[in-house]
């Protein structure tokens, strides 16, 4: 079974937006190639000067006839240098109250004015990303939600995210093919057991992936806290 990490926003953050808020066009197109693992998704709504107050955003969307151009620069973005669709929260009403000039859109990570540089970390590894936005020609069918209800929508996909992360986080003890809850201890690496015990092991994590994506979809959206609105 393949590892779901690349899929994790995909499922849980980008999906649940889509099938609450989007239109059906856009849900038969989107939601199938996402729920599939066809395709897989980041989330763009960090910015240099938005990150708890996610509603500051700056990046902008100006409408050209049946499509926006969007411009702006986000970061943090997990995964965007594998991703093929960015979940972009934008600015799309610069005169309205900051929460209410919001659209959430779906931005095709390869089209043209899309650039991923990746953020190295003191690991070495580089998991997150700057994404810059220039020009970046996005289709309205392409929208999540309504014009300017972009905030409602980011909301089910931060919501979906933390039921998700605690749905993940809740206590897991492997049990070993002896029966023991505890690893084997040092110097039994080469028990002919500790093999198929650390293979069962993963084999019920995976499935354990799959099992918190399926309550994530199958169950109705999480609410938002309060703090949240
Ligand atoms: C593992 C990880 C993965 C992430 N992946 C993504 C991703 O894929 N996409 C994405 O868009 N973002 C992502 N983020 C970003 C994250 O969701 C937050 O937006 C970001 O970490 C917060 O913004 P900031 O770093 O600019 O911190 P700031 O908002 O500048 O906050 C810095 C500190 O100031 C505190 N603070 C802020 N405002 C106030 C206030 N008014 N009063 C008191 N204290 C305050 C905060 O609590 C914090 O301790 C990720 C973050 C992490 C840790």
């Amino acid at each position: 079974m393949p590892d779901l990490q690349p899929l994790l926003v995909g499922l849980h953050i980008v999906a649940p937006a889509v099938r609450t808020h989007g239109s059906d066009d856009l849900k038969r197109r989107r939601l199938r190639p996402l729920l599939r693992g066809e395709v897989t998704a980041c989330q763009l709504f960090s910015e240099p000067d938005a990150g708890s107050d996610l509603a500051s955003v700056r990046t902008r969307a100006v409408r050209d006839g049946d499509a926006w151009t969007v411009t702006g620069q986000k970061v943090w973005s997990s995964g965007a240098h594998h991703a093929d669709l960015g979940e972009a929260l934008v600015r799309t009403d610069p005169d309205a109250p900051k929460h209410k000039g919001l659209t959430l859109f779906l931005i095709d990570m390869r089209a043209p004015g899309v650039e991923v540089r990746p953020l190295r970390q003191m690991t070495g590894g580089a998991s997150f990303n700057e994404v810059f936005l220039t020009g970046v020609r996005v289709p309205d069918a392409d929208r999540i939600g309504p014009l300017n209800g972009g905030w409602k929508a980011a909301i089910t996909s931060l919501s979906s995210e933390r039921a998700a992360l605690g749905a993940r986080s809740t206590p897991y003890r492997p049990t070993w093919s002896n029966g023991s809850p505890s690893r084997p201890a040092a110097g039994a690496a080469s028990h002919p057991r500790r093999g198929r015990a650390s293979a069962a092991w993963t084999r019920r994590s995976r499935r354990r992936g799959w099992s918190t994506a399926a309550t994530t979809w199958t169950r109705p959206p999480p609410r938002p806290s309060p703090s949240c609105w």
